[in-house]
């Protein structure tokens, strides 16, 4: 009889150094899968522990987010969900819209985003800063430079907005 802990695990046949032909167990391992849908990770390394373990870091997992988690359809609609929920209860123009709860997703995001959200903060960067920790640094290096490029955007408006009123005035002077 087969021992109970090696059924449903492959079979190999192979010559022992002493010349008998012996059975040996070979485990399967499964190609890692979306944790939401289910469709095969692509760009993954499956194998055992100690076989994926041998590979180079990038060879085991792209490095964009949720990699080996969720597949790239997915994670385009958590980040979808995410900014439109945090958009409905940040922004009060956008209270109105219905956008209904996906627990699917709520999933893979970190514990208490739900009751933040509602109270208006805004947890998209917390959950990028989760799983690149380098990406987190660079951004804290280029806020100071960020924040006169957006004064630059909004005065860009006022001028453009100076522009059409002269232009109106002259319109209104013909
Ligand atoms: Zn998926």
């Amino acid at each position: 009889m087969v021992r109970p802990g090696l059924r449903g695990v492959g079979k190999v046949r192979k010559r022992t150094p002493g010349g008998r032909i012996a059975t040996r167990f070979v485990r399967g391992f499964s190609h890692p899968k979306c944790g939401r849908c289910g469709s095969v990770l692509h760009g993954t390394a499956s194998g055992s522990s100690s076989e994926v373990r041998a590979l180079k870091h990038s060879e085991r997992a792209p490095s964009r987010m949720y990699a080996g988690v969720l597949c790239a359809d997915c994670v385009d609609s958590l980040v979808r969900y995410v900014v439109r929920m945090e958009a409905k209860f940040s922004e009060p123009e956008l209270k109105s819209f219905e956008f209904s709860r996906d627990l699917t997703l709520e999933k893979f995001l970190p514990a208490g985003w739900w009751g933040r959200v509602q109270e208006g903060s805004l947890l998209w960067n917390r959950v990028e800063s989760k799983f690149s920790k380098k990406k987190v640094a660079s951004v804290k290096e280029a806020a100071p430079k960020e924040k006169p490029a957006k004064k630059a955007a909004k005065e860009k408006p006022k001028a453009h907005a100076k522009k059409a009123a002269k232009a109106k005035a002259k319109a209104k002077k013909k």
